[in-house]
């Protein structure tokens, strides 16, 4: 069954903000069925601290404001995440949020890390899937009934695409949680290209990487695949063995994905199609932008949303493709395969 994309496109000359408004009103049933006085957790990333093509916080703004009609309480949230920089406690992410203009008054509602200080909220949640058992996620989850999901489209170092299934997935899960999904990457380096410089020595959040013949060398029995060593690599020295483990990788993440929102019983997801570069909000600071910006697009459907990002945005080449490999594409079709939505749609231009 086909599922409804409403879908904004950015006209010349048009603000975000006056695109974004457009498509609100074209999910306006969304909000009327909010209830006066739901808390309502708005997922968004504020992207690490060079990070210039992240959703900024007059657009969240908007969202907020909306919600405060209906007579909701609103709250936008992220949690901390595993490998080492500005968010990797609450602490350091409060204040790189502050810094980018993420503030109570600028958002009209809170900002909260929601699984704590040192992101050690970790709830455990049974689910029934193939690969993944039980879901760690901070408490809230299980508890929120309504969800609004923003996601900032990009490529991504290890899926190739990034949209709102990676946002539920990484986003919402703690950082046991995160390291569960990333488990099965196991980098390796490729010594002709090390230079020793140690920076992954150094970023490694688990001492899995040392010395070995004045080369550095990754104790696969140690690496919790948060790929952290991928990023630090300033000499394209860390290799993913792209071929084993990626499949598994977007795999664990469309599960943790359906296991976060089968607890949560009102949810919508926005993809903002602006900024579009080849890395996450996390690693890319102000790199070029891959394609022209598109615009804004929301479904309650998860899958067909991600699907439909990717359908207007690839181009004739492929823009998301790494090395040839095209993870994603595995992963649509797994998530529809396990029922976290269709990857048939229609799109509704507002
Ligand atoms: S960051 Fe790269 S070059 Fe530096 S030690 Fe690690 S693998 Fe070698
Ligand atoms: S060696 Fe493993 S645990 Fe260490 S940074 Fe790399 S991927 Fe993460």
């Amino acid at each position: 069954m086909k599922s409804d994309i409403y879908y904004s496109g950015l006209n010349k000359g048009q603000s975000r903000a006056d695109c974004l408004d457009i498509l609100l009103k074209g999910i306006d049933g969304y909000f009327s069925a909010v209830r006066k006085g739901s808390f309502v957790g708005i997922k968004m990333t504020i992207g690490d601290e060079n990070s210039t093509g992240n959703i900024t916080p007059d657009l969240a703004g908007i969202i907020v404001r909306k919600l405060k009609e209906r007579g909701a309480k609103p709250f936008v949230f992220d949690t901390n995440v595993i490998y080492s920089g500005q968010r990797q406690n609450s602490i350091d992410h409060l204040d790189l949020a502050y810094r980018k203009g993420f503030t109570p008054d600028n958002l009209g509602c809170p900002y909260i890390i929601a699984d704590s200080v040192f992101g050690t909220d970790s709830r455990i949640i049974k689910v029934d899937l193939e690969k993944i058992k039980e879901i760690r996620v901070p408490s809230m989850v299980g508890i929120l009934d309504d969800l609004v999901v923003l996601s900032h489209i990009t490529g991504h170092i290890m899926s190739g695409f990034a949209g709102s299934i990676k946002n539920v997935a990484m986003g919402m899960a703690s950082r046991a949680g995160k390291q569960i999904q990333h488990s099965s990457i196991k980098p390796v380096i490729n010594s002709d290209n090390c230079t020793l410089c140690e920076c992954c020595i150094d970023m490694c959040p688990v001492s899995a990487i040392a010395e070995k013949g004045e080369k550095a060398f990754i104790n696969s029995e140690t690496c919790i695949g948060c790929g952290e060593c991928i990023s630090a690599c300033k000499f394209n020295a860390v290799n993913i063995n792209w071929h084993e483990d990626m499949n598994i990788f977007v795999e664990r993440m469309a599960e943790y994905a359906h296991g976060i929102l089968s607890q949560v019983k009102r949810k919508i997801f926005l993809n903002f199609a602006f900024d579009i570069t080849d890395e996450c909000d996390c690693i890319a600071g102000d790199d070029p932008r891959i394609t022209e910006d598109k615009g804004i697009f929301a479904s309650e459907d998860i899958l067909a949303l991600d699907k439909a990002c990717y359908d207007m945005l690839k181009g004739e080449n492929d823009i998301f493709s790494r090395n040839g490999e095209k993870a994603y594409l595995h992963q649509f079709e797994y998530a529809g395969k396990i029922g976290l939505g269709s990857p048939e749609y229609s799109i509704i231009k507002l």
